[in-house]
């Protein structure tokens, strides 16, 4: 038998970045293949789904504007999914009370009761989620946070509520390696774990504000073209 030449993993590789692309596609179809499944008849896509749970754990009527922000999409998506869920009678349109102009989405009595039922998708994911150890996990979070961030910036979904982008955000303020991090909103220290993807409390820092943070949270310059964008 004549000698092969060793097989070299790096020639022979994708690069990682398309790997895990292919690797979140997988979690992505995962997502919807479930969602088809336990949506019934209404046959419900993801953003559907999650658009009748953010309306009955807000137990009120909420404007288009305000389900775009909580799906974490652009406001024609959510306008989409709203009136999918029209037609679908799971949610009715009116006149919000505050804005004559606005409009006010509810549940209807069969959206409480899907809301119910899908309320449980991620479960699933949860439970795979919790076979990673507590530094994976944090290091997870951390991976995600700076996704949203590119995705953000390159206008693929609008600004997130997250620590990072957030004027009380005070990256690297205590010597703590464990909660080096401090909210002053809260007036506490935290750590990487505690990033929030999704902050009530969250108010937009000032752009040269947020650049910095981000250089001192992440240790990264901001990527070529999106010096201007956070
Ligand atoms: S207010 Fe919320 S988003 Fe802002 S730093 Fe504190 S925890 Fe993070």
């Amino acid at each position: 038998m004549g000698e092969h030449p060793p097989f070299d993993f790096e020639t022979a590789s994708q690069p990682v970045a398309a790997r895990v692309g292919a690797g979140l596609a997988k979690i992505g179809i995962a997502l919807k293949s479930r969602a088809w499944r336990d949506a019934g008849p209404e046959r419900l896509t993801p953003t559907q789904g999650q658009a009748i749970v953010i309306l009955k754990n807000a137990q009120r009527g909420l404007r288009l504007d305000e389900i775009a922000v909580a799906l974490g999409v652009t406001a024609p998506t959510a306008s989409d999914a709203v009136k999918a869920l029209v037609q679908k009678k799971l949610v009715t349109r009116r006149n919000a009370k505050d804005d004559r102009r606005a409009v006010s989405v509810t549940l209807t009595a069969r959206g409480e009761e899907l809301a119910g039922r899908v309320a449980g998708w991620p479960d699933f994911l949860l439970r795979a989620l919790d076979t990673l150890d507590e530094a994976e996990q944090t290091a997870f979070l951390r991976s995600l946070v700076k996704i949203i961030r590119g995705l953000q910036d390159a206008g693929d979904i609008p600004v997130q509520r997250m620590c990072i982008g957030c004027r009380f955000f005070r990256p690297h303020l205590h010597d703590d390696p464990v909660q080096p991090h401090h909210c002053a909103f809260v007036d506490a220290p935290f750590g990487d774990r505690h990033l929030r993807l999704d902050c009530n409390e969250y108010e937009s820092a000032a752009p040269d504000e947020a650049r910095s943070n981000w250089r001192s949270w992440s240790g990264n310059a901001p990527a070529s073209g999106l010096e201007g964008a956070i």
